[in-house]
């Protein structure tokens, strides 16, 4: 493929080409393998730098994509911010992994810009041929679709797996009924009380999202806030659980003096400058006192820590507590750790959930307590299900419990019961 691939074409050309690639690749023994690769913040980048200059940047990413593959592949650009790259000789699918992750490494995702470098964020979905399809249009398909799962994953790159199918579908079906749900008030918060590690004292709690859906019943979070990331109904559903949650605070005895909600945000609302506001606005709006916010993010909120950072750290000034939701699962690198703009980290349950049976999680769970204490950081262990759990926790210098041990997340009526009948037990 030469310099004139490089400029748009449109899908049904690049269906054909991909006909063709099938069609040479039924006479030898290796198969083909599609990659779709998407500017994920296109528009943002067009709104900040201008349509002429985003254009001519991607015309720059399409040529060190080309650099990036063998010169029998194709590189075609058939949308805006649209590639797709064909491998014309793939040994086995974990050579088109090996692929991915070379062009994710390789090529330029760094423009600069009038003397300003931003990053196109790149998301990747990849097939293979003889997955069943020797039909292009049934290929592209599955490469859109993986695509479209791993952004729902917020990573970076997927290989098609026939569950996705299902996955995304649900998920659109889903996102279409959030505007539904907030609109007949089927969203609710639920609280997960937070406890001091050496005494067992709640300090506060976690506020999870509960759908209560009409016909389908209970929907967990686990499946619909990411589609709610992936569409575009993340911020009202956030700006609904979070008003929600400072709204009932208020209401909470303070027999155990004065007590903290957590908020979940994902990384997505992360970057964006508007989640202080939201946040400060809130607050004011439900007179929620300095000190008595945490905003939890995952570890992928750090991937990027340009815009990121910034946002975390200005909560910081304005009182608000940072948490670094589900540590030890992401891929967030150690070498931001001197500057993390962040107050606590909380251990994965995953680790804290085997920690009392396998000496390896057993480690890894004193090392992140280690390792957060070195830093100045607090850590909470959330997933804490029996007594011995809480101990070794204890034990090892953890500061706050959360888990099944202490209560599940309960509905705002019952969470004031539980803080009204509670007897710390150690
Ligand atoms: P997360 O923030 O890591 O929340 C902890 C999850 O672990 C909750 O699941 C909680 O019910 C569960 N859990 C707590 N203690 C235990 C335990 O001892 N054992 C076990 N097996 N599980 C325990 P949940 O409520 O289903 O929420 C799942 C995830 O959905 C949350 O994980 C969070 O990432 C997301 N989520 C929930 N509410 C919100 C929200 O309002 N906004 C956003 N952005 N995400 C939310
Ligand atoms: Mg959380
Ligand atoms: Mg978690």
């Amino acid at each position: 493929m030469d310099a004139e691939t490089l400029n748009q074409t449109d899908a049904r050309t690049f269906l054909r080409t991909i006909g063709k690639a099938l069609q040479d690749r039924s006479r030898v023994e290796s198969s083909l393998g599609l990659i779709v690769a998407n500017v994920g913040n296109l528009d943002h980048l067009k709104s900040v730098f201008g349509y002429r200059n985003t254009m001519s940047s991607l015309t720059e990413m399409a040529r060190s994509l080309r650099e990036a593959v063998d010169g029998e592949d194709a590189v075609v650009r058939f949308g805006e911010g649209k590639f797709g790259i064909l491998l014309m000789s793939l040994k086995n699918p974990g050579h088109l992994v090996l692929a991915a992750n070379k062009i994710l490494r390789t090529i330029n995702r760094r423009f600069d810009i009038g003397g300003t470098t931003f990053e196109a964020e790149l998301e990747m979905g990849a097939t293979v041929s003889g997955y069943g399809n020797s039909d292009p249009d049934a290929i592209l398909q599955q490469a859109e679709t993986a695509l479209l799962a791993a952004r729902q994953d917020n990573v970076s790159f997927l290989l098609y797996e026939p569950e996705q199918t299902s996955r995304i579908r649900s998920a659109l079906l889903l996102e279409k009924e959030i505007d539904a749900a907030l609109e007949n008030n089927e969203i609710s918060m639920f609280y997960q009380p937070k406890v001091t590690a050496d005494s067992w004292l709640p300090v506060g709690a976690e506020a999870l999202m509960r759908w209560s859906h009409p016909t389908r019943g209970f929907v967990p979070p686990d499946l619909f806030i990411p589609a709610a990331d992936a569409g575009g109904q993340i911020e009202p559903l956030t700006w609904f659980g979070m008003n929600a949650a400072f709204r009932q605070l208020n209401d909470w005895p303070r027999t155990w003096g004065p007590l903290s909600v957590a908020v979940n945000v994902t990384p997505r609302l992360v970057e964006q400058a508007d989640l202080v506001e939201q946040v400060g606005t809130a607050r004011s709006l439900w007179s929620v006192p300095k000190g008595s916010v945490t905003i939890e993010v995952t570890e992928n909120a750090l991937m990027r820590p340009g815009q990121s950072f910034t946002t975390l750290q200005r909560l910081r000034e304005l009182g608000i507590r940072v948490s670094i939701d589900d540590f030890g699962t992401g891929y967030s690198s150690l070498s931001y750790f001197n500057d993390i703009p962040a107050d606590e980290l909380k251990i994965d349950q995953s680790f804290v959930r085997k920690m009392l049976n396998d000496e390896g999680y057993a480690r890894i769970v004193r090392t992140i307590i280690n390792l957060a204490h070195e830093f100045g950081l607090q850590v909470i262990a959330e997933g804490v299900e029996d007594e011995q759990t809480a101990e070794a926790l204890a034990a090892l210098g953890c500061d706050y419990l959360q888990g099944y041990y202490f209560s599940r997340p309960l509905p705002q009526a019952d969470f004031i019961t539980w803080l009204a009948d509670y007897r710390p037990e150690r």
